[in-house]
């Protein structure tokens, strides 16, 4: 697109660049962890802040046949950017949703109780076309999803009912995992007892799902028991691993897809004993030089992390200096002098001594997802290696 084409040549403020290249690898090295499953990119959130149109097509290209968001919104956008030979679910859904277009659309619905089941029916008998809808059993997440015991007889009950009168297709049976980035804890394996247990109740009772999905990106990585027909990854795909705690994403063969930087907008000497930033939470050990950083939290960069995110500049990792601000943070450059211009990166895949998303959940006290999600509107995504 021209407007990529231009911001790639244009010396920015601060860009995102994402690698569809890494995208695509970490499709396919997920694709390999489970084999028997077809795969499913969660896009959700504008793909965790990478840009979802163009990450969906790319994951489509490395062979997801499934995509995934949360609201009807994404799903429809999807459509409506061109994504239409592949299979799109929604799951987040809110009375009086746009129930209607989706069937239109020929997007997969979730649902998890009685009233959305009336209000997909309604607009099937609508729109004349039968809904795909997707059954969500809550196994233990105590989240979304349909209760086990009656709730769930009933919920089965009615839309075998709603299939048998043409109005929908149900297309899978599905929960989502508490607790499967901690590998060993004891609700996992009764998650998936349950999930069996509910999957052959509904079967039993004559559904016949095309697919049965439980599996996000850690399980798709550490529990092979969990993939069933469809696994549903989405940090993964994004190159970031679920949790330290399982390893770094090179131990999955995963590479991380998005690298945050920004121009260095100044550069100064300062004697020591200068406070710097609101509050002065830091003040110069000694004469110094001071480089700004144009990113702060209405960039998505954690107020959290002041004092303690890492950047690399000049190949040295420098520390947020004070308190990051709506706009723009310091670091403390001990003297170097690069010009105003330089590069700082904030995040990236980490092999050319870059800090990672991870490193800067670990300096907020947060997870990687909140980190790469958060990134602001203001700061341009730089899609490269878009084509094959
Ligand atoms: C976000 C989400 C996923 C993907 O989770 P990851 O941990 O990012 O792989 C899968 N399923 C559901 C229902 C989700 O909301």
């Amino acid at each position: 697109m021209t407007e990529t084409a231009a911001l790639r040549t244009a010396p920015l403020r601060a860009r995102a660049e994402i690698d569809l290249a890494a995208l695509r690898a970490n499709v396919r090295t997920l694709r390999g962890r489970a084999p028997g499953a077809a795969l499913m990119a969660v896009v959700k959130s504008d793909a965790y802040g990478h840009g979802a149109p163009q990450c969906a097509r790319a994951a489509v290209q490395a062979g997801a046949t499934w995509l995934g968001t949360a609201t009807p919104e994404e799903a429809l956008a999807l459509r409506a950017a061109g994504l239409t030979d592949v299979r799109v679910m929604c799951w987040l859904w809110t009375p009086g949703g746009p129930w209607q277009e989706a069937v239109e659309a020929d997007l997969d619905v979730s649902v998890s109780g009685m009233w959305a089941l009336r209000e997909v029916t309604a607009a099937a008998r609508r729109a004349g076309l039968p809904a795909r809808v997707h059954l969500k059993a809550d196994t233990g997440l105590g989240r979304g999803g349909c209760q086990p015991g009656g709730d769930w007889a009933e919920l089965v009950r009615e839309a075998l009912r709603a299939e048998a009168g043409g109005l929908i297709r149900i297309t899978g049976l599905w929960s989502h995992f508490a607790c499967a980035d901690e590998p060993g804890h004891p609700s996992v394996a009764a998650q998936l007892a349950l999930f069996r247990e509910m999957t052959a109740h509904a079967e039993g009772r004559g559904v016949r799902p095309e697919v049965r999905h439980i599996a996000n990106s850690p399980a798709t990585l550490t529990l092979p028991e969990s993939h069933f027909d469809l696994v549903r990854t989405g940090i993964a795909v994004y190159g970031i691993s679920p949790s330290p705690e399982l390893g770094v994403p090179a131990d999955f063969g995963l590479r991380p897809v998005m690298t945050l930087s920004a121009s260095l907008s100044l550069v100064k000497q300062v004697p020591g004993g200068h406070g710097v930033s609101y509050g002065h939470h830091y003040v110069t050990p000694g004469e110094t030089t001071l480089g700004l950083v144009p990113l702060g939290y209405a960039d998505g960069i954690p107020r959290h992390a002041s004092g303690a995110g890492p950047v690399l500049v000049g190949g040295k990792w420098r520390t947020v200096a004070g308190r990051i601000a709506m706009d723009q943070f310091v670091v403390d450059l001990g003297g170097d002098e690069p010009g105003a211009g330089e590069q700082a990166v904030l995040f990236g895949p980490g092999d050319h001594g870059e800090p990672t998303a991870e490193d800067w959940a670990q300096a907020a006290g947060t997870i990687a997802y909140e980190i790469v999600t958060r990134i602001g509107t203001r700061v341009p995504r730089v899609h490269v290696n878009e084509s094959v």
